[in-house]
């Protein structure tokens, strides 16, 4: 069985996932060539700490960050480091939070100065892959329907689907079932009962769809080093038109006003 959630449990799962937002525009304002990816951890740690949340991701299964900062080839699990931000290139922050015992989990591509036009087309096509998937996560529709539309959106413009990582439920854990892949058929998979909540994430290459893990046991890169993009919502489904509990307006604010 899904879980599906009460209103209420859904209004905690929104604070923890505004406060992931929140946190994700305030790394928006440091993204900056020359500055470390660890620095934009430790920024990321101090503002969730400081809204008396605690960094979901640190810890869990031995990770050792706040943040996943996964740069260009990278595709998502990448450790913050002493790598610093170079002009031209792209980032993956992915943040998690637990804050009353409910969890946020999103995530949001930068371009770092000015990028390849290509590379931007990347970012777009990611992102507007995650906007259609959130349009089919209305109540009883499959996940299948979510998956569909993500795939056929990040392959209009030419780019291709990750397979071994996939979007999950949320609430009380970091991940619950079901999985949502970014590539799939319509009208398969489970169907989507009012109050689940999912994480909704592509992950797209600019190149093949083949991945790579590090030899850190945490970093997956694209197996052609070309690369990738990935952005995540928190989603509620609900009847009619999905409930986003994530959202990138301030980002966009941040990012718009530099
Ligand atoms: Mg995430
Ligand atoms: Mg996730």
């Amino acid at each position: 069985m899904l879980n599906s959630r009460t209103n209420e449990e859904i209004e905690l799962l929104r604070k923890s996932n505004m406060l992931v937002s929140l946190t994700l525009a305030e790394i928006a304002r440091h993204i900056a060539p020359g500055i470390t990816t660890l620095k934009l951890d430790a920024i990321a740690e101090s503002f969730i700490r400081d809204h008396g949340a605690v960094p979901a991701f640190k810890g869990y299964n031995g990770f050792p960050a706040t943040l996943c900062t996964s740069v260009n080839e990278e595709i998502v699990h990448g450790i913050p480091s002493a790598y610093e931000l170079r002009e031209g290139d792209i980032i993956s922050v992915d943040c998690g939070v637990v804050l009353n015992g409910y969890y946020g989990d999103t995530a949001f591509t930068f371009a770092v100065g000015n990028i390849d036009d290509r590379v931007q087309k990347l970012l777009d096509y990611t992102r507007a892959s995650l906007e259609e998937g959130v349009k089919e996560a209305v109540a009883g529709n499959r996940v299948g329907d979510i998956s569909f539309a993500v795939q056929s959106k990040a392959e209009s413009g030419g780019f291709s689907v990750v397979r071994e990582l996939v979007g999950h439920g949320i609430g009380v854990k970091l991940h619950e079932a079901p999985e949502i892949p970014n590539f799939g058929k319509r009208g398969t998979g489970p169907k989507l009962p009012k109050g689940l909540v999912i994480c909704i994430e592509p992950m797209i290459n600019m190149g093949t769809k083949e991945t790579v893990q590090k030899s850190d046991g945490w970093t997956i890169v694209t197996s052609d080093g070309m690369p990738s993009a990935h952005f995540e919502y928190a989603v509620a489904v609900d009847n009619g038109k999905a409930d986003v509990l994530s959202t990138f307006r301030f980002i966009d604010e941040v990012l718009k006003n530099r």
